[in-house]
């Protein structure tokens, strides 16, 4: 156990005499900021003494004397000063215990680069718990690029790649960040042969990823070169494999103590893994608020969502617009004669014989009822009713094991050919749908 009751060393510095003015204001500057139970600045006496010492810092309390016989004799218990300079005598007439100054600026060293590192570990921490903000649900960009990205600025890493891992194979894929580019923006790195392997294949083993085995461990740490701290940040349960590659954030000749660096990352882990997590909630509440929770498809107000988005895009392009509504023929006869547990399983069905008739980039959603509302981006009538009586035959084939044959009645509207307003374009299929009804039904209608 640390003994918690020692006696804190309270320092009094002494600025050496060849020392640059810059480095001396960096460890002065670190120092005062820097407060530790074992040591304590108490004091500067500046500049480099001459036989009439000079303090010129009032610190902690110490009056701002001329000589250091003036000194209070309790403020003190070392001092901190050259080797070169000679023993300063005490009150008691011994000299006073002596530190050597490159222990001090060891020192201010160490606390600068922990200051440095609690402020990377910080912005990490940040990112990590503002990660569900930081993604727009709304975009299309794949959540782990984004997270590439975002912690590549953010902990001004040279580098980061997402792998996915099977923790039990031990394999794990990059799957995302160019392996090939990740170290493009510096020649001088000496990528091994066997990391670049792996990277490059874009698969590999933890064992293969090991620093030792990758030559990691042993890049020279020189100014030029860049470190790169390789970890995949593993939480005790599940795994959220990230390679993060950084540039030295600390003095090259002074790095960061790797159990302290790993000790942040696993701090962190959890952190990011409850965003992780947050995130993956988010992303299933959005698909309950936006989708029908019977048909799966899309609800109306997020058809309306989708018809605004079309309806503007086709303006801004000149291009063409078709708005389908469906309507489930004679369906109230369904409920009636089999119930609603059966009319909700046909519900199901047609939503299924519909989709098998759309491209990817329509829109799909349930309007009402047994309602539903088509939205086909880019096409013109001629084509909306080939569509149209694609999907009536998609239905017509569906042959339901209770309610046995459906049939579906389509009305379509298109914008620019039958109206020139978003709102005029659900109304008028709507209105082509009933023509299809008092057509006879199971058939498509447009103007
Ligand atoms: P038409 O050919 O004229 O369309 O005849 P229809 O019987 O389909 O008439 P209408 O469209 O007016 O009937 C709608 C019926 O749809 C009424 C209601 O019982 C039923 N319905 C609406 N929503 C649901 C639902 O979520 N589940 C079930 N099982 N039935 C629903
Ligand atoms: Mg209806
Ligand atoms: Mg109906």
């Amino acid at each position: 156990m640390a003994d918690h009751s020692k006696v804190p060393c309270r320092i009094l510095l002494i600025r050496p005499r060849d020392i640059s003015r810059d480095r001396w204001d960096s460890i002065v500057q670190t120092l005062m900021q820097f407060s530790d139970r074992n040591v304590i600045l108490t004091g500067i006496v500046d500049p480099a003494p001459t036989p009439d010492i000079l303090i010129v810092a009032d610190m902690d309390g110490i009056p701002i004397v001329s000589r250091i016989e003036d000194i209070p004799p309790d403020s003190f218990t070392h001092l901190a000063m050259d080797d070169s300079l000679p023993d300063i005598p005490s009150p008691a007439g011994t000299p006073w215990p002596r530190i050597s100054f490159s222990i001090i600026s060891l020192l201010a060293e160490q606390v600068a680069s922990k200051t440095q590192f609690m402020a990377i570990f910080n912005r990490y921490r940040a990112f990590a718990q503002s990660l569900t903000n930081l993604i727009p649900l709304e975009r299309a960009i794949p959540y782990e690029s984004l997270i590439c990205q975002s912690l590549r600025t953010l902990l001004s890493a040279s580098a980061v790649a997402y792998c996915e891992s099977r923790t039990r194979t031990r394999l794990i894929t990059i799957r995302t960040s160019d392996p090939e580019n990740l170290f493009k923006e510096d020649d001088s790195f000496p990528l091994t042969e066997s990391l670049r392997a792996i990277l490059t294949a874009k698969t590999g083993y933890f064992d293969d990823l090991d620093p030792e085995k990758t030559g990691i461990a042993h890049l020279p740490l020189t100014a030029s070169n860049r470190v790169v701290v390789f970890k995949l940040i593993q939480g005790a349960s599940s795994t959220i494999p990230f390679l993060l590659i950084f540039p030295p954030p600390f003095p090259p000749n002074n790095p960061i103590p790797e159990t302290e660096f790993q000790n942040a990352l696993e701090l962190s882990a959890p952190v990011l893994q409850t965003s992780h997590a947050l995130f993956a909630h988010r992303l299933v509440l959005k698909r309950k608020a936006e989708h029908d929770s019977l048909t799966k498809i899309l609800n109306r107000d997020s058809l309306d969502a989708f018809l605004n988005f079309s309806y503007q895009n086709a303006r801004a392009n000149h291009d063409s617009l078709s708005v389908l509504m469906l309507d489930i023929d004679h369906f109230k006869q369904v409920n009636d004669t089999y119930g609603h547990g059966v009319g909700d399983s046909v519900l199901v069905d047609v939503t299924g014989a519909i989709g098998k008739a759309l491209r990817s980039g329509d829109g799909f959603g349930r309007y009402g009822g047994e309602e539903f509302v088509v939205i086909l981006p880019g096409l013109g009538k001629a084509r909306a009713v080939q569509i149209a009586e694609r999907i009536r035959n998609s239905v017509k084939k569906l042959v339901h094991p209770v309610a046995g044959k459906i049939t579906l009645s389509i009305g379509i509207a298109t914008f620019p050919e039958d109206v020139s307003r978003e709102t005029d374009l659900i109304p008028l299929a709507d209105r082509m749908m009933y023509e299809a009804k008092h057509g006879g039904r199971d058939r498509v209608h447009a103007r």
